[in-house]
């Protein structure tokens, strides 16, 4: 008896046309980002299960529940990645890219993996599209890793976002933070879910993103991070709303946003989306300005951002528009097939898009060449190939005519 095998839960196949509209979505990507100066960058998809677990926390979500975590047959702890930041910076310090020119600055995309509970917009394999800046603390550099992701954002079509926008402080400010932040939640321990009640010990800034009713509830009046930062985070937050402003880029100031791993500093922000139900956020960054020497790199200040591409493809599904096919050639006979296939050939040589008519009469080809919207349909037949003459159709406009082998190309003209 045979099976068939299905996907695992919460990973998806992608087949056209959907595959052109992620590529619609990265073509942008790529072509922004590198006006921005950012260069791609490839890290594997499989890193030792310790980057993430010093990079974005033990005490998340996702290294607390939801990592791809396995024994390799060297026994090794591998992890799928989560996320794409932690191998960007784990490159940065392997490859001693800070002796290169200041900043450095790159973008991704690929597959990350969470084993969160499946649902629409969360899946187990999601892709992201992400970029990282290193070696610059001035606010500016968070302005333009903004306006980049605002750009793209843009070029892809998307409207009705909202940027929200908060400063979580940094290591000089946060003390004083998660102490106001325990003695507000103390009384409150015994109301607090389970995994906030932990929170309260390792991290309680992980209570303010906790997704439980109740815990959300309850925290509606904790201490706001803004009112604890220092006179540098301050004044950082601070030119950069005046950046934001100048640059007439809309915002709305979330002071109760903490992002859910551990190594954001300073400012945080979200794109959000009332367009998707339950699942909000199309991209999210910040800055991270200790990672790189919790790394053992030198101290360098960075800041980047991942965009959830099945989310930004949700919103824009109508508009996935597979390319255009230029001609179809339908033939009759094992020679006119032979000729067709030097034809067809010949201008996919040139740039021309188009395909070959397989099996059937001639009237069932150009009915395949209808359906898949082809400009010109050009026939081979018996007749044809005696005259040397070829007709075609212009689908489009309904026009028709004839047309010497040597000179199909012209009709692209
Ligand atoms: P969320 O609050 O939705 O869980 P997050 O804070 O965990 O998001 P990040 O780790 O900041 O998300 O990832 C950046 C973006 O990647 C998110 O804004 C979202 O668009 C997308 N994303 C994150 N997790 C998933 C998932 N499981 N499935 C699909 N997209 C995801
Ligand atoms: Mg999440």
């Amino acid at each position: 008896m045979s099976s068939r095998f299905a996907a695992l839960k919460g990973v998806e196949d992608i087949l056209p046309p959907d595959s052109y509209l992620r590529q619609f979505i990265e073509d942008k990507a790529r072509s922004v980002f590198g006006s921005y100066g950012f260069g791609e960058i490839k890290t594997p998809i499989i890193e030792h299960t310790d980057l993430f677990l010093r990079s974005i926390g033990e005490t998340s979500d996702i290294v607390s529940k939801e990592m791809y975590t396995f024994t390799d047959k060297g026994g090794r702890s591998i992890t799928l990645r989560p996320e794409g930041t932690a191998s960007v910076v784990r490159a940065y310090v392997e490859h001693s890219l800070a002796m290169r020119p200041s900043p450095q600055k790159f973008y991704y995309m690929g597959p990350m993996f969470r084993y969160e509970r499946p649902q629409k917009g969360r899946q187990r394999q999601f892709y992201q599209i992400g970029v990282e800046a290193f070696g610059v603390a001035e606010a500016r550099m968070d302005a333009e890793v903004i306006l980049m992701l605002m750009l793209h954002l843009d070029r892809i079509g998307l409207e009705d976002l909202s940027l929200e926008l908060n400063s979580i402080g940094c290591g000089e400010c946060r003390p004083a933070f998660k102490e106001a932040l325990r003695d507000f939640f103390a009384p409150k321990l015994p109301e607090l879910c389970p995994d906030c009640q932990r929170r309260f010990e390792t991290n309680p800034l992980r209570i303010l993103d906790c997704k439980v009713e109740r815990c959300i509830e309850i925290r509606k009046d904790a201490p706001l991070v803004t009112d604890y930062l220092c006179g540098n985070c301050r004044s950082h937050f601070d030119s950069l709303l005046k950046l934001l402003g100048v640059m007439g880029v809309k915002y709305t100031l979330n002071p109760h946003m903490v992002r859910g791993l551990d190594y954001y500093t300073r400012t945080t922000f979200e794109v959000t989306t009332e367009n998707l139900g339950a699942q909000k956020a199309v991209a999210a960054g910040g800055r991270y300005d200790g990672l790189v020497e919790e790394f053992g790199g030198p101290a360098t200040p960075a800041i980047g951002f991942a965009m959830g591409v099945e989310r930004l493809a949700a919103l824009l599904k109508d508009k996935a528009a597979p390319p255009i096919t230029d001609f179809f050639v339908a033939s009759l006979g094992e020679e006119a097939a032979t000729q067709a296939l030097k034809l067809a050939s010949g201008l996919r040589a040139e740039g021309i898009r188009g395909e070959l008519g397989y099996g059937g009469s001639l009237k069932s080809q150009l009915r395949k060449a209808g359906k898949l919207g082809a400009r010109f349909a050009i026939i081979i037949g018996e007749d044809e190939l005696k005259s040397g003459l070829l007709k075609w159709k212009d689908l489009k406009k309904g026009e028709s005519g004839e047309v010497p082998l040597a000179g199909a190309r012209k009709l692209f003209a």
